[in-house]
């Protein structure tokens, strides 16, 4: 019978899935270093907080599978883990709802002047002149990375009535087909845009990817929307356009530096902030738990 070493807590349903599926689970106490507790298991489960270092890679006897319940994999050291021919699975499938729909958390939240209507009403102000807003509707929208999150952001914009423009460096024709999206060029997306919104990872080509050059090219009533990494959109790039009214707004739930050490962009009247929480719901955390059961039984039963 395979043996799960739990490392970090997951959902209680999920320990239960494999049980039923005729799996071993065994919870680690961490009074025993990792690297004595792995010895025996097929498979150790972490989430953020521990990690999987070479050291205890190679200290294990007979595993054959690491799951990070989660995105990243910054706490596996996946190196030591091939050379060992160790498989390793996270679930970055669990969040995409989540994130699709913070984008329009913010978008509707800048497009209806949300944070500030709540803010002056909060300050016994009643503003109704001064708060006027736009639709989202005929509105067009441009998804930069049309991967997971991309693509389930084009499904919702679309229920809304928007036009959506794709962009994404690999093929995503049929992608665009299935969900009504049109494929546009960089160029064309970032001029034509009434909402961009980034769905990348952070990579060296992706660093600044929005910039200084492609606010200048935005229309001035364009809101720009970073759920995806701090980086993407170049925070001092944005702070310009934004004092320089080359856009009209911005929605950010990640930041170059987590949490800021510099509040200005926060701050700034036409930006709605949230601190790194799109994917922060019981239904994505939920999904983890199940999502890592299901990979896991995928595995080591068959
Ligand atoms: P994904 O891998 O499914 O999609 C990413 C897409 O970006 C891919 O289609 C890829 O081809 C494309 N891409 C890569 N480089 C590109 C470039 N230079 N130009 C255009 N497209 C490029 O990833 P996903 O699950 O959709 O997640 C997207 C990002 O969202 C993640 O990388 C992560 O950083 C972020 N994220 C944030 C949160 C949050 O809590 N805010 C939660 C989950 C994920």
């Amino acid at each position: 019978m395979a043996r799960i070493l739990i490392a970090d807590p997951i959902a209680e349903p999920a320990i239960q899935k494999m049980r039923n599926a005729g799996l071993e689970i065994e919870m680690w106490n961490k009074e025993t270093p990792l690297t004595e507790q792995i010895k025996g298991f097929d498979c150790v489960v972490v989430r953020s907080a521990t990690k999987v270092t070479r050291e205890v890679v190679e200290a294990a006897d007979r595993l054959r599978l690491i799951v990070r319940a989660g995105v990243g994999l910054d706490n596996v050291d996946q190196e030591a883990a091939r050379e060992r021919n160790i498989k390793v699975l996270n679930t970055p499938e669990a969040p995409s709802v989540s994130v699709a729909e913070m984008v329009f958390a913010h978008m509707f939240a800048l497009a209806r002047r949300i944070s500030e209507a709540d803010a002056s009403m909060k300050a016994e102000r009643w503003e109704k002149k001064k708060l006027k807003g736009i639709e989202l509707w005929r509105k067009t929208i441009g998804i930069i990375g049309f991967g997971r999150i991309g693509v389930e952001v084009a499904k919702r914009a679309k229920a809304l009535g928007m036009s959506v423009l794709a962009y994404d460096v690999v093929d995503i024709d049929a992608r665009c087909k299935e969900v009504g999206a049109e494929r546009a060029t960089f160029d064309k997306m970032i001029e034509e845009s009434d909402f961009i919104t980034v769905h990348v990872p952070l990579l060296p080509q992706t660093r600044g990817l929005i910039g200084r050059a492609e606010f200048a090219k935005m229309k001035n009533t364009a809101f720009i929307i970073n759920t995806a990494r701090g980086g993407v959109v170049d925070e001092a790039a944005l702070l310009e356009a934004l004092n320089e009214g080359e856009i009209a707004g911005a929605g950010l739930d990640v930041f170059e530096t987590e949490p800021p050490t510099d509040w200005t962009l926060v701050k700034h009247p036409r930006v709605v902030a949230t601190p790194h929480i799109a994917s922060s719901t019981s239904e994505a955390q939920a999904r983890v738990g199940e999502l890592t059961a299901e990979k896991i039984i995928k595995e080591l039963t068959r």
